[in-house]
C-alpha cells in the first residue's frame, strides 16, 4: 500500500446514505511510473511461472474471496447502494468463479498448428503481452474488476488496474486478499483515481501495450483517439441500450418475472439491463397490466437489509441523470404508468439517492428516452405487430450489446437472434451466463469480446513458427 504522490484524496460517497464514508487516493503519473517500474521487475517471473503455479495462486485468491464473502458483499452494498443479497448472490460470487475459471482455463488454453502437406508444418505461439492496463466501471465493482484482472494474470501478464472512482473499496479490500494468496510483488498493481488523474495516463503509457476497458461509450471513443497510432492492443466494452422483445406465445408469467428482472437488476444499472421493451400488440395490455404490477411489488430499502430488492443508484449525479430521463420521457410525450419519482426511505437512509422502478409506455422508437443509455430503473414499453417490426425496432439505437427474446416458436427464435445486431441474445433467458461464451458487443457497444478463449486470445501475443521439412 503506498500513498499516493499527489497527497490528495477524493471522497467516497455511500449512495444509501449519501454521506462521505471514506477516501480515495488520487494517483497520477508519478505513480503510475512507480507501478509501472514494479511491474517490469516482475514480468520475467511471472511469465515464466509455471502454468500450474499461477493456477495454484488463483484458485487461492478465488477460495479467500469465498471465505470473505460476507465481509465483501457488505462492502459493495455500501460503496455501490446495490441490496446486499444481490452483491453476495451475483458479484461476490461471481468475482471468485472468475478467478477460478480463468485459472483452470490458463492450464488448458492451448494454441493453433497448421499443416502444409508434406511441405510444412505452422505453429503458433501464444506468449503473455508483458504489461497490460485494465480498468473497469462502478456497477459491478469486483465482478468487472477480476474479470479482466484473471485472464490477464492466468494468461502470464502482470497488470496495472484501476477500478472506478466511484466504488473503489472491493478493490482495495481484494488487493489485501491477493497478498494473502501469494501473488508475488509487482505482479498486480492496482492504482486508485479518477479517468483524468489515472485512467487516461494508463490508456496513453508507452510500455502498457494492451488495454482492457469497460465502462461508458464516451469514453471508450475518448480512449480510442487518445491511443490512436500507439499500436496498443484494444478491448472495449461500453454501454447498451438493449432490447427485449415479448412475443404473444411466451411463457406468459415467467417472461413477466423475468422481464422485470432484466430491466431492474441492480437498479438497472447493468450494461445488459433490456431497457427497451417491445410486446406482441395482441398481449400488449394484458402484459403491461401485469408487468406494471410485478415492478410495484419490488422492495425498495436499505441495501443493508437482506430483503431489500432495490437499492440506491451509484451516486447523486448519477440519480440526478436518471430523474432528468424520466422528466424528458414525459415531455416527449411518455406516460409514467409506475414509479417516476425519487424515492424517500426513512431512518440512516433519509438522504440516499433512491429512484422508483419507473415505467413508461406511450414513446416513439426514435425519441432521445429510446435511444440514449440511462442507466438506471426506467424502461419503456412499446408494442410490435409482426417479426420483421420487431427487429427493425430492436435494431433501432447506435448501440448492440445484448437483446432478450421471449417465444416459444423455434424457428421464429432462430431467425429473430440471426437478424438482431448484438453481441449476445438470450432467448427465454436473460443473463443466463457461461465463462467460455463470447462476451461483448457491436456498434457502439464495443469492439473485441471477453469470456473464455477470447479473453485468452486477447491477452496473449501470437507468433506464427513456420517449419519446412
Ligand atoms: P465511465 O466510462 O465513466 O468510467 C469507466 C472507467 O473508466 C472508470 O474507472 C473511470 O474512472 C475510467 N475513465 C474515465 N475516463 C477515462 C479516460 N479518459 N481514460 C481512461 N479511463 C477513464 O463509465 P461508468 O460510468 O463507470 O460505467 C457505466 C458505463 O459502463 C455504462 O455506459 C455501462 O453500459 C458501461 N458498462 C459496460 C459493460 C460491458 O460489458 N459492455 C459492463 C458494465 C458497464
Amino acid at each position: 500500500m503506498v500513498a499516493p504522490d499527489s497527497g490528495n484524496y477524493i471522497d467516497n460517497v455511500e449512495p444509501a446514505t449519501g454521506q462521505v464514508y471514506s477516501l480515495v487516493p488520487e494517483s497520477n503519473d508519478v505513480d503510475l511510473d512507480s507501478a509501472v517500474k514494479s511491474a517490469e521487475a516482475a514480468k520475467e517471473h511471472w511469465a515464466n511461472t509455471s502454468l500450474e503455479k499461477r493456477a495454484e495462486i488463483l484458485c487461492r485468491l478465488a477460495d479467500l474471496i469465498d471465505a470473505n464473502a460476507d465481509e465483501l458483499a457488505k462492502a459493495e452494498a455500501i460503496d455501490n447502494g446495490k441490496a446486499v443479497s444481490f452483491a453476495k448472490d451475483v458479484d461476490i460470487y461471481r468475482s471468485a468463479a472468475n478467478i477460478r475459471f480463468f485459472a483452470h482455463a490458463g492450464t488448458q488454453f492451448s494454441s493453433e498448428s497448421h499443416a502444409m502437406g508434406d511441405l510444412a508444418i505452422n505453429y503458433t505461439l501464444r506468449d503473455p503481452i508483458g504489461i497490460v492496463g485494465c480498468i473497469s466501471p462502478w456497477n459491478f465493482p469486483l465482478y468487472l474488476f477480476t474479470w479482466k484482472i484473471a485472464p490477464a494474470l492466468a494468461c502470464g501478464n502482470v497488470v496495472i488496474a484501476k477500478p472506478s472512482e466511484v466504488t473503489p473499496m472491493t478493490a482495495y479490500l481484494f488487493s489485501k486478499l491477493c497478498i494473502e494468496a501469494g501473488l508475488p510483488a509487482g505482479v498486480l498493481n492496482i492504482l486508485h483515481g479518477t479517468g483524468p488523474s489515472i485512467g487516461g495516463p494508463i490508456t496513453t503509457h508507452p510500455n502498457i501495450k494492451a488495454i482492457s476497458f469497460t465502462g461508458g461509450s464516451a469514453t471508450g471513443a475518448h480512449i480510442t483517439k487518445a491511443t490512436a497510432g500507439m499500436f496498443k492492443k484494444l478491448s472495449l466494452e461500453l454501454g447498451g441500450k438493449n432490447p427485449t422483445l415479448v412475443f404473444a406465445d411466451c411463457d406468459f408469467d415467467e417472461t413477466v418475472t423475468e422481464v422485470v428482472r432484466a430491466a431492474f437488476s441492480n437498479q438497472g444499472q447493468i450494461c445488459l439491463c433490456g431497457s427497451r421493451i417491445y410486446i406482441e400488440r395482441a398481449i400488449y395490455e394484458k402484459f403491461r397490466n401485469a408487468f406494471v404490477d410485478k415492478v410495484k411489488t419490488l422492495r425498495i430499502g436499505d441495501p443493508l437489509d437482506e430483503s431489500t430488492q432495490h437499492g440506491a443508484t451509484v451516486s447523486q449525479s448519477h440519480m440526478e441523470k436518471v430523474l432528468s430521463y424520466i422528466e424528458l420521457a414525459q415531455q416527449e410525450g411518455g406516460t409514467v404508468l409506475t414509479g417516476g419519482k425519487r424515492h424517500q426511505v426513512t431512518g440512516r437512509c433519509k438522504d440516499g439517492f433512491f429512484v422508483e422502478p419507473t415505467v413508461i409506455e406511450g414513446l416513439d422508437n426514435q425519441c432521445r428516452t429510446n435511444q440514449e443509455e440511462i442507466f438506471g430503473p426506467v424502461c419503456t414499453l412499446m408494442p410490435f405487430d409482426n417479426d420483421d417490426a420487431a427487429v427493425k425496432l430492436a435494431n433501432g439505437t447506435q448501440y448492440g450489446l445484448a437483446a432478450s427474446v421471449w417465444t416459444n416458436d423455434l424457428k421464429r427464435a432462430h431467425r429473430v437472434a440471426k437478424q438482431i445486431e448484438a453481441g449476445i441474445v438470450w432467448i427465454n433467458c436473460w443473463l443466463l451466463r457461461d465463462l467460455r461464451t463470447p462476451f461483448g458487443g457491436v456498434k457502439s457497444s464495443g469492439v473485441g469480446r471477453e469470456g473464455g478463449l477470447e479473453a485468452m486470445r486477447f491477452f496473449t501475443e501470437p507468433k506464427n513458427v513456420c517449419i519446412k521439412y
